[in-house]
């Protein structure tokens, strides 16, 4: 059995009106008829037509509107996952991959610092003052840096600035600035307490391990704390 098929009224008239052609012997009133019903026929054709036509513009503009907001979903996506939700800096597993694209290309400097005494200021106002001094804070990170480098968040208060192709002295020079962004101005939820943080450098060269940079950057970091925090301490030092 075959298909019926969308447009079999149409073949039929069709047929006929071939046929009616064919015969050349037909009176006038056996024109009229056929010539009506191609008329009748080619009328519903064309209403038909336009019908799916915007049926079919219609699913055009659904499936545009459908890819833009899977477009901006994924977006979405893909920043929660390469973000803090606190801070909006990049977080650990983003930017130690970061790190590990830059150091494949190209000498990197690192500086990770903490804040100083960050649990006291928890358990002196709260701990929504606390998540507020880490908000402010990295704010203070990423307008000092003013695009170079890259900030994350890769604990609790400890962040790691990555800063690609800079030298040592460089890299101490942006972490000294970074200390007194921090240390200078009282923070709008603390205007009567300083914070401050402590920061550890290091430097390696293209090709080298990230997990060398980073633990010779937080050793110099331990070694600030010791030193007295709120200062600047380079690896090999
Ligand atoms: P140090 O100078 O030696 O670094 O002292 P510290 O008090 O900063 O260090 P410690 O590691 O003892 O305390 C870190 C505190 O950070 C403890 C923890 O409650 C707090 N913390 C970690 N994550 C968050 C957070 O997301 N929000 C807030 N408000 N506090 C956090
Ligand atoms: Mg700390
Ligand atoms: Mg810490």
């Amino acid at each position: 059995m075959t298909e019926p098929d969308l447009f079999d009224v149409e073949t039929a008239t069709l047929e006929l009106a071939r046929k009616v052609l064919a015969q050349e012997s037909l009176d006038a009133v056996a024109y009229r008829s056929a010539l009506g019903d191609l008329i009748k026929d080619y009328d519903r054709l064309l209403r038909e037509m336009r019908r799916l036509i915007r049926r079919s513009d219609r699913a055009e503009r659904e499936m545009n509107e459908l890819n833009a907001q899977l477009q901006h979903l994924t977006e979405q996506l893909d920043h929660k996952a390469k973000h803090d939700a606190l801070t909006e800096v990049f977080n650990r597993g983003a930017i130690f991959e970061r790190a590990r694209n830059h150091l494949q290309n190209g000498p990197l400097s690192v500086i990770v610092l903490d804040i100083d005494l960050f649990k006291s200021i928890n358990d002196q106002f709260g701990h929504p003052a606390g998540d507020s001094v880490l908000q402010e804070l990295s704010g203070r990170l990423v307008g000092t840096l003013d695009g170079v480098g890259e900030v994350g968040r890769v604990g609790g208060e400890e962040f790691v600035i990555l800063l690609p192709a800079r030298s040592l002295a460089d890299a101490i020079v942006s972490a000294e600035m970074l200390r007194q962004a921090v240390a200078d101005r009282p923070f709008a939820i603390l205007p009567q307490r300083r914070v401050t943080a402590s920061f550890g450098v290091s430097h390696s060269k293209t090709a080298g391990r990230f997990e060398d940079a980073y633990a010779r950057a937080d050793q110099a970091l331990y070694d600030a704390k010791r030193q007295g925090r709120n200062c600047v301490v380079h690896a090999g030092a």
